[in-house]
């Protein structure tokens, strides 16, 4: 009972508008919050990693259709998955379950996957990844760019976005190859008619050279830090006003 789910937005960076979130769990211990990277490794090598993947998909879903019948907009939900989850031939009618019980639609969830993870038994994985695409879900490939994976599997693979990994997006504004490999990236993903997701912003000058790049969205701090449920509703919901004010004013 002390797993939690926190929410970071993504935002449309043509529209300026928030579009999104990704949800990410935190350990709320007697000790202070812990972090996915202190135990979701350790998770990893047992079944408990199922477990907590099923929490988080089904509070995330759930949390999503709350949020939709108190009149938020429709907002892509991305939830991660783990190499464990993606071998699991029962995966997707997992997903088909949670997706039944909690009323989210499929279109609205996101799944996000590494390049490690489709490399690992990948004849299994495209099988399932597959499933999952038939269910109408979306999938994307996190870290973008730091696995030895070859190009071509964006196009033999049902995958909708790559999500360009925080180390390039860092040093984007101060280091020449970062951004020519990000925008390589970009040009690569508009190429194959995928949107194109950058994470880890953190800077105004790294958001607007990613415009520049015609980056599609962009997740990071510069926007919010992940957010307990009720702390993302009321900055999204601040958020939301002050863009139909703005809207308003320019019209
Ligand atoms: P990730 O999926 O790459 O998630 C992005 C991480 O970057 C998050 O760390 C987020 O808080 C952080 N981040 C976002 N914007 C910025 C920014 O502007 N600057 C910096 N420096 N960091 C930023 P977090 O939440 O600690 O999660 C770490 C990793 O743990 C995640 O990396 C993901 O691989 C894993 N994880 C988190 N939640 C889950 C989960 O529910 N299931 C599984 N399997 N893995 C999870
Ligand atoms: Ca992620
Ligand atoms: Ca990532």
């Amino acid at each position: 009972g002390e797993l939690e789910v926190f929410y970071q937005p993504k935002v449309n960076v043509h529209l300026n508008q928030v579009v999104g979130m990704e949800a990410l769990v935190r350990w709320s211990s007697e000790a202070g919050i812990i972090l996915p990277a202190r135990f979701i490794p350790l998770a990893e090598e047992s079944d408990l990693i199922e477990k907590i993947g099923k929490f988080v998909l089904g509070s995330a879903c759930a949390q999503s259709t709350q949020w939709r019948q108190e009149g938020l907009p429709d907002l892509e939900m991305a939830v991660n998955l783990s190499a464990r989850q993606l071998q699991n031939a029962n995966l997707p009618s997992q997903v088909a379950a949670v997706l039944e019980e909690t009323g989210m639609p499929a279109h609205l969830l996101c799944l996000e996957i590494t390049e490690g993870m489709l490399m690992e038994n990948h004849e299994r994985s495209v099988e399932i990844l597959k499933q999952l695409k038939a269910l109408g879900c979306k999938i994307a490939v996190d870290d973008f760019g730091t696995g030895y994976s070859s190009l071509s599997y964006l196009q033999r693979f049902p995958i909708d976005a790559p999500k360009i990994d925080q180390s390039f997006v860092g040093d984007l504004s101060t280091n020449r190859e970062s951004s020519t490999i990000v925008s390589a990236v970009v040009r690569l993903a508009q190429t194959l008619g995928l949107k194109v997701v950058a994470e880890g912003v953190e800077q105004v000058a790294q958001e607007q050279l990613l415009r520049a790049m015609a980056c599609d969205e962009i997740q990071g701090y510069l926007y919010s830090k992940p957010l307990p449920a009720d702390e993302y509703a009321t900055w999204l919901s601040n958020r939301l006003s002050v863009s139909t004010i703005l809207r308003a004013e320019s019209v």
